[in-house]
């Protein structure tokens, strides 16, 4: 399936990097999508590898949608980038599969909640219907924020649903903000808001940050 044809149709994901249990990047235990590419270029952005359009991860919304499910424990699952409106189709048919499980949806997008409802696109109306956080706005390095989830002061917390208002993470700013894990192969994962920390980082293979 070409480009244009999954815009249309949905069905395929470009995947950047998935971490099946993480408790940085949303409220609670999360399996973790980011998508490769972001028409976004904001100075300071962590996850610099996964900004270009270029082929990556290629996986089916099926395959992914049975990836997560197996993994027990799970509240919900978080999209990252790259910008996960840039491939919404397929994310929102992954979205609605994961809630009709119980799962919870956050997002993280560079776009504003104006721009999004501005935009008036079908498939980001639909990858709106099935969110329950928003994180939204570009990332601005010379904004710093410790609020939770926020990488810079002039993103926003949008509850879209009721489901994680009253989550008790929401608004604690004692909550852990980063995660190091090294999996089989020696491969060293961090993750999330790593502006927040003075610590030299090692060099990561994987997503150093939620943005
Ligand atoms: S911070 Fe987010 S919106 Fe900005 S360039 Fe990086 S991935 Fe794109």
């Amino acid at each position: 399936m070409n480009k244009q044809e999954n815009n249309q149709k949905g069905g395929l994901i470009n995947m950047a990097a998935f971490l099946a249990r993480s408790e940085v990047n949303g409220p609670g235990l999360r399996a973790v999508v980011w998508v490769q590419g972001c028409p976004r270029r904001c100075a300071g952005c962590f996850n610099q590898d996964m900004l270009e359009f270029r082929d990556n991860k290629i996986i089916t919304v099926k395959q992914l949608a049975d990836r997560i499910l197996a993994i027990q424990g799970l509240a919900g699952v978080s999209f990252s980038g790259g910008e996960p409106f840039a491939q919404a189709l397929p994310l929102a048919q992954l979205a609605e599969t994961l809630t009709q499980q119980g799962l919870n949806i956050v997002i993280f997008t560079g776009y504003t909640y104006t721009e999004l409802k501005a935009g008036n696109d079908p498939a980001w109306n639909r990858l709106l219907a099935a969110v329950d956080l928003l994180v939204a706005g570009p990332f601005m390095q010379e904004l710093p924020t410790q609020e939770y989830l926020l990488g810079s002061a002039n993103q926003e917390l949008l509850f879209l649903t009721d489901r994680l208002k009253n989550h008790p993470a929401i608004g604690n700013h004692s909550e852990t903000t980063v995660e190091v894990t090294i999996d089989t192969t020696g491969t060293v994962n961090i993750t999330g808001l790593s502006n927040k920390i003075d610590l030299p980082l090692p060099p990561a293979r994987e997503p150093r940050t939620a943005r």
